[in-house]
């Protein structure tokens, strides 16, 4: 059970944002201001894999484990679904079984898997990365979680699946590759789903003890039911408030919203981010088309990051300090 009961008062956004940089943040977290209105909603819910009281590091066995996703001429796997979870109106977890129960997924932080699916009436088959959420050392299956886009063929296909239906995925995909205190201090930009990426990057690192990384999450969504992982972010908060720290925006927010509202802004970045000039930090970015044409530009391909332009070069960081997922 968690709730979130330790916040101090809050205080405004600019005379506590960039603190942590440098300094220790006082017991309980510092996001009050932004966080109070959704802590009431958290408080009934479990979690999946920050939950617990600390995060211990999985012991491995000493033999490496088999892995699913072996990349190269591997080819796609087929994987049976298990389990199917509704997580808000739009969005599902979806619990993938391996091919063997004592596998891990193979996967590196942070990658992706390709799915892909033809229907009985498709010319050409649909294919579609997703960024799976379960832990690199879960044993025996893959969580994923999919947002329904109303003519969107894989993510409609995934929505109609049943378990026991079968999908063909191939892995993994490696986007950025993590290393423990590869960065001093990295700053997630995230909207809707591209919070998955994001997630494996802080379960990482924070499911890492020599890991001291400190992170700053700047999440948009649409509406507050919209928000992925909240509660998953929300124990990171209250665990580790002197290196991790949460900023959510709403499109849409409710009356008693006590963050920003309408879409992430300059202001609120130059605010909440480390400066460019910190040393050894980085910034990930990942949302939907409008919002990464607004903060960073959008990427030009998987091996192409494209110009950095919008308002991550408006304040001043370079392209070596910004990857684009
Ligand atoms: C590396 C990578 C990892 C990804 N991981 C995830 C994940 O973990 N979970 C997840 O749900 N999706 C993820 N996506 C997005 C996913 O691959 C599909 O693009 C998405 O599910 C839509 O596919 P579709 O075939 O249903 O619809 P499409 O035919 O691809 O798109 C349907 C409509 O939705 C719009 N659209 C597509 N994707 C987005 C988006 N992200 N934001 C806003 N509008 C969009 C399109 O412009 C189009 O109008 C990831 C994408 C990449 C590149």
């Amino acid at each position: 059970m968690f709730a979130r009961s330790a916040f101090r008062a809050a205080q405004p956004l600019k005379s506590q944002a960039r603190r942590y940089a440098t300094e220790s943040a006082p017991k309980g977290g510092s996001n009050a201001l932004l966080y109070a209105a959704g802590a009431a909603a958290i408080g009934g819910a479990g979690y999946w894999y920050f939950g617990g009281s600390s995060a211990a590091p999985k012991i491995e066995a000493a033999s490496p484990p088999k892995v699913a996703f072996a990349g190269g001429d591997q080819g796609f796997i087929s994987l049976k679904l298990s389990e199917v979870e509704n997580v808000n109106h739009n969005t599902k977890r979806f619990r993938f079984e391996l091919p063997e129960g004592d596998m891990v997924s193979g996967l590196h932080i942070a990658s992706a898997i390709l799915t892909k699916y033809k229907g009985p009436n498709d010319e050409k088959a649909t294919l579609r990365p997703y960024t799976p959420i379960s832990d690199e050392s879960d044993k025996g299956f893959i969580d994923l979680l999919v947002k329904k886009y109303p003519d969107g063929p894989m993510s409609t296909h995934l929505h109609n699946m049943e378990p026991g239906q079968r999908l063909d995925m191939k892995g993994p995909l490696p986007k950025y590759k993590w290393e423990e205190n590869k960065h001093d201090h990295i700053a997630l930009i995230a909207g809707g789903t591209g919070i998955t990426p994001m997630y494996q990057l802080a379960r990482a690192i924070f499911n890492n003890p020599n890991d001291k990384t400190k992170v700053t999450l700047v999440f948009g969504n649409v509406t507050e039911q919209d928000i992925l992982l909240k509660k998953e972010f929300e124990h990171l908060e209250n665990t580790y408030p002197q290196r991790f720290r949460a900023f959510y925006v709403l499109d849409k927010p409710p009356q008693s919203w006590p963050g920003p509202g309408g879409f992430i802004t300059k202001d609120l970045l130059k605010t909440v981010l480390p400066e460019p000039k910190e040393e050894n930090v980085k910034l990930f970015v990942c949302g939907p088309p409008g919002l990464m044409k607004a903060i960073s530009g959008n990427k030009v391909s998987p091996k192409d990051q494209g110009e950095l332009t919008g308002i991550l070069k408006e304040l001043g960081y370079k392209e070596d300090q910004v990857y684009k997922f």
